[in-house]
């Protein structure tokens, strides 16, 4: 079966050539139970190992069943292997972190066989070494002698022609000796079993053939003229499968054997969750301050016609530029992703202050409806003139003692409607843990929006400040018998009085030089508004004009020279001028990306569409963030790559005697790749698992942190798939640079160096 013919075999090492064995004639055949002794250092073991293909040879022929080996391709000595060799190694070559079943299992698994037929199998060879009762225990936790014994086990397991072991008998007392004795020669009967022992005494009774070693020749080589006789149960055991098939491992064992190797030494398994995890939130870091950086720059242009130019906000009009009615309202509020409607949106760009130094507040108007939560102190809005107010409690907008603000009166400015004051009571205060004035110093110099607070107004007085807008924003003209001029309303121009009767105007006494007659009275004027939505024209009647001596008894009013000029009207006509419904109206989305469908959806509904994102005006370009950050963050990553491939190379190093092995019990590069790629890609994605627990534990509030938050806000469901896939790729990366590296040599020359 197996013939050697001058075969020699040399080791170098460190430039020292030297030789294991020379020259070796040999013939061996089924049925021989072969024991080869020698002193040590003989080179028994490097012929053990020539003749099992673990090792190749540098002279001479070996022939296994006629055919030539000395053109073989480590590849070739594999299949020779897997087909033929079953091992006992001097070093046991056991898997430590595998139980006793498993290991032995693991060689009949690599052959390819079944579950079923495995079970038996095992738990019969185990009985047959003594080891049932070990069964489920740890290699690592057995003795040298039990040891041995799980390795005669797997070695037997596998059903192959040849069976070698290199001292077998080595770490067993005398009493155990025998039985192993025992048991290879029973299988010797229809098998070539080869045996290295310094301790012949032990196989003298049983080996059909002795051979002894010296300096690495045979020096002499005798049959004993015993023979044996297969036994009736083992030759019925082979007569089936003579010609034993070898089939490939299954791949459900090999997904097995990944899923075990992920978990079976915790401390790998832990060291690899860290170094993945660390990738995961290293590169996704990166990814999030990019993200994060473009759209803090993106916020910070500016508009020169609206000034909170949140880009999430859509400003619309209808297109027949009539006020928006109740069921416009409705309609929008009811559409998807409308994150709120703010119902009177020219308000919305004016902001609002107060006249105590007790309430630094400033802050844009928004609607009662708007509120985000209710108030934090205080209570909700209920009269007409009652205010909430949300902003940073840092002292700058709320004051020193926002409690002290509740129930208190003030009066409230606002920059849209020129001087006009309201006198208005904080009712309630909601607190803005997000933003804070140090978020607006951030964005010093620019027209930010944030650090800055909301006034939520109720319905009639956000109307009251309207119509002081559309009176302040518009252009008023006065017609007077043909002269048309402008007037301004407010003090100094068009007021209101109550002793002016509806319908009627009050003019100064200057009116009087442009009739023929001396005096304007019962004269018609045309006072008219218009604004950028609409225009009014009312007809009045001159009641008259005032001079110094009939103007306090004509106004009520006191001092003329602080009234000069004035122009009066009665406040059901100064109403009809300016109190309009609100003609622009701002929605929000939930998130920009929503922006455009939003928008198609506004103008299919018959408004005019704004995105106000699309108009503001950028100090910095979002590109300059591309061409900085941007590949600062991917040299970053790149780094963190590459860490990590070490770091996990490192890691898997203690894996090399594993790989080694398993690839000494016969299994194939593709099969040991896959094991090695279950493992790594299942240990990275329990990784992004971990991640993912982090982000949703951040979301439900349980841990706190700015950069789980950041993580929420900037990264897409895209982006976490795509985060997932780096995973994955970089699993499958490491795990093909490992696998060139483990099959660089030998199996043995691998088993070598790593053990
Ligand atoms: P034995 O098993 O009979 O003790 P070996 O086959 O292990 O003998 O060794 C035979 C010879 O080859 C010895 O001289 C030994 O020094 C040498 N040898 C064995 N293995 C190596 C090795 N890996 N590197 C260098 N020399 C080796
Ligand atoms: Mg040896």
């Amino acid at each position: 079966m197996i013939r050697l013919r001058n075969v020699s075999k040399y080791y170098y090492s460190k430039g020292i050539i030297a030789s294991g064995i020379s020259k070796v004639n040999l013939d061996l055949d089924v049925g021989e139970f072969v024991v080869i002794t020698g002193e040590s250092g003989s080179g028994k073991s490097t012929l053990l190992n020539v003749i099992s293909g673990l090792d190749t040879y540098e002279e001479g022929e070996m022939y296994i069943e006629g055919h030539e080996t000395s053109h073989y391709a480590a590849s070739d000595f594999e299949a020779y292997r897997r087909k033929y060799i079953s091992c006992i190694f001097q070093s046991f070559n056991l898997i430590n972190s595998y139980t006793v079943y498993q290991n032995v299992a693991l060689a009949m698994q690599i052959d390819g066989c079944e579950h079923s037929v495995i079970k038996s199998r095992v738990r019969e060879l185990l009985g047959k070494v003594g080891l049932s009762e070990f069964e489920n225990r740890k290699v690592s936790k057995l003795s040298g002698g039990q040891k041995q014994r799980v390795a005669i086990a797997r070695a037997l397991a596998r059903d192959t022609k040849i069976l070698v072991a290199d001292e077998p008998t080595g770490n067993l007392d005398s009493e155990s000796a025998e039985g192993i004795v025992e048991l290879l020669t029973e299988i010797a009967a229809d098998r070539l079993v080869v045996v290295v022992t310094h301790n012949f005494e032990q196989f003298k009774d049983r080996a059909t053939r002795v051979i002894k070693m010296h300096d690495g020749k045979i020096v002499e080589d005798t049959y004993t003229g015993r023979h044996l006789h297969a036994s009736a149960a083992s030759s019925q055991e082979h007569a089936a499968d003579d010609e034993p098939k070898r089939r490939h491992m299954s791949y459900a064992a090999q997904l097995g054997l990944g899923i075990r190797n992920t978990f079976n030494l915790p401390a790998k398994f832990l060291l690899l969750l860290l170094v993945f995890l660390f990738v995961t939130s290293s590169v996704s870091a990166q990814y999030v301050s990019v993200k994060k950086q473009r759209d803090t720059v993106s916020e910070q242009g500016t508009n020169f016609y609206f000034s909170n130019y949140d880009p999430k906000r859509i400003v619309i009009e209808r297109s027949d530029h009539q006020p928006f009615t109740r069921a416009d309202y409705e309609a929008i509020e009811k559409a998807p992703h409308v994150d709120k409607l703010v119902r009177n949106d020219m308000i919305y760009d004016s902001s609002v202050y107060f006249d105590s130094d007790d309430l630094p507040f400033n802050g844009y108007i928004s609607d009662v409806k708007c509120m985000s939560r209710k108030p934090d102190l205080g209570r909700m809005p209920e009269a007409d003139n009652e205010i909430v107010l949300e902003g940073a409690d840092d002292g700058w907008m709320l004051g020193e003692n926002p409690e002290a603000v509740i129930g208190k009166t003030y009066k409230m400015s606002t920059d849209g409607s020129s001087d006009a004051e309201y006198e208005v009571v904080v009712a309630g205060i909601i607190k803005d843990r997000d933003k804070s004035s140090e978020d607006s110093s951030d964005s010093e110099g620019f027209y930010a929006t944030s650090g800055v607070g909301t006034a939520y107004l109720p319905d009639a007085l956000i109307s009251k400040i309207r119509t002081d807008m559309y009176a302040a924003a518009g252009t008023t003209t006065l017609v007077v018998d043909g002269n048309e001029e402008e007037v301004v309303p407010g003090e100094g121009g068009l007021v209101v009085n109550s002793n002016v009767p509806e319908g009627y105007i009050l003019l100064p006494t200057s009116y009087d030089s442009m009739f023929d007659k001396g005096y304007a009275a019962g004269n018609l004027t045309k006072l008219s508004s218009k604004t950028l939505y609409y225009g009014e024209s009312l007809e009045l009647m001159i009641m008259g004009t005032y001079g110094e001596k009939t103007f306090t008894k004509k106004t009520g009013l006191k001092d003329l020279s602080e009234h000069n000029g004035e122009i009066y009207i009665n406040e059901t006509d100064f109403r009809r001028l300016y109190e309009k419904g609100s003609y622009q109206a701002s929605v929000f989305v939930d998130d920009t990306r929503n922006i455009n469908g939003m928008k198609d959806m506004l103008e299919r509904g018959g408004f005019e569409v704004l995105v106000l994102r699309d108009h503001i005006y950028n100090f910095i370009d979002t590109a300059l963030i591309d061409i900085i950050q941007l590949p600062m963050a991917v040299l970053v990553s790149i780094a963190v790559f590459f860490i990590a491939y070490f770091v996990i190379r490192l890691i898997l190093k203690s894996r090399g005697v594993y790989f080694a092995t398993v690839r000494m019990l016969g299994m194939d590069r593709p099969s040991v790749q896959r094991i090695m790629r279950i493992e790594l890609m299942l240990e990275s994605m329990i990784a992004y698992a971990v991640f993912l627990l982090f982000i949703y534990l951040s979301r439900i509030r349980v841990i706190h942190s700015d950069q789980l938050s950041d993580y929420i806000k900037y990264l897409s469901p895209r982006d976490y798939v795509i985060l997932a896939g780096i995973l994955l790729v970089m699993a499958l990366l490491i795990s093909g640079r490992f696998m060139r590296s483990i099959f660089k040599s030998s199996a043995m020359g691998a088993y070598r160096e790593e053990a």
